[in-house]
């Protein structure tokens, strides 16, 4: 399974007025919570929203982005995601070694966000402000956070499902999800009957466990009702971090701060939060940033 590509791929069933997404998202996961050296209860959680993000960002058009992110009173304290509309992934969680006793066999991913809190959702549209809606978690499963969010935020009636999971060495054998959402005019006998087939799927990680694909999926919650497959995409871990962009990010110091940097450590330092990659600049490469910074 975690030699195959990690892909999402877009259906409509017309007759329904539906439209569905459904992706495997193993590699990605599996990549930032190495990054991150996540525990379980953080892998969980934070494969969980890395999902949530390659779902989301499927749903922009070109060049925009999505964040999305969860902050809650448990010990995970907060994850943020960035998805883009080509694929590319990253998130982060700011407590990654919590840890919580299992809740009835399984890793408490509610307990570790924490009941109560918020869900933050940030799209940058290309327009002059970004769009950012906001609300309660829900049950801080992460996946009916993001549908309670879909209803309330955008009016748009919508069922997500997320699951990573992870075997006893802590890596994920599979990670995915889907994300279906009713569009207007509604038809409520379809939506009925849709509800009633995801209510009867298996857990999406026991389908990709068996060999199952993300059309596969689609097949499974459409059983019956006919729909189209729209388009398949790559989805990939990917930080838009770079030296040249850390190297900007000094001169919001101005000159006497880069110097007083320099003069301290001999060098400046800098991870970035997102992959955490870590660039490191000495005063040779900085020559530059002191000649242009007043
Ligand atoms: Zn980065």
């Amino acid at each position: 399974m975690t030699s195959q590509i990690d892909y999402l791929v877009r259906a409509i069933a017309e007759e329904a007025n539906v439209r569905a997404l459904a992706c495997v998202t193993t590699n990605v996961v599996n990549e930032v919570c190495l990054r991150h050296e996540t525990n379980p209860l953080a892998s969980a959680a934070l494969g969980r929203a890395i999902t949530a993000g390659a779902l989301m960002g499927a749903l922009l058009k070109t060049r925009q982005t999505v964040a999305l992110k969860f902050e809650g009173s448990g010990p995970l304290e907060k994850i943020i995601v960035e998805a883009e509309s080509n694929g590319a992934v990253r998130g982060y969680v700011r407590e990654p070694k919590a840890v919580l006793p299992l809740k009835d066999g399984k890793l408490d991913v509610a307990g570790g966000l924490g009941r109560s809190g918020l869900l933050t959702v940030t799209k940058d549209l290309r327009m002059k402000e970004p769009y950012t809606g906001t609300v309660q978690l829900y049950t801080s499963e992460i996946g009916e956070d993001l549908a309670y969010y879909l209803m309330e935020s955008e009016q748009i009636p919508s069922a997500v499902g997320l699951g990573v999971y992870l075997e006893p060495d802590g890596r994920a054998s599979a990670a995915g999800g889907f994300l279906i959402q009713s569009l207007p005019p509604s038809d409520e006998a379809m939506v009925d009957r849709l509800v009633a087939q995801i209510g009867k799927l298996p857990p999406v990680t026991e389908l990709f466990r068996s060999g199952k694909r993300p059309e596969d999926l689609l097949e499974l919650i459409f059983s019956g009702i006919s729909y189209r497959i729209l388009e398949k995409r790559a989805i990939a871990f990917r930080c838009s971090c770079s030296r040249e962009r850390v190297e900007r990010a000094l001169f919001t110091l101005g000159k006497r701060g880069v110097e007083e940097l320099l003069e301290e450590h001999g060098q400046v330092e800098m991870t970035c939060e997102f992959c955490r990659e870590r660039y490191v600049l000495t005063e040779k490469d900085l020559a530059w940033v002191r000649g242009e910074v007043q």
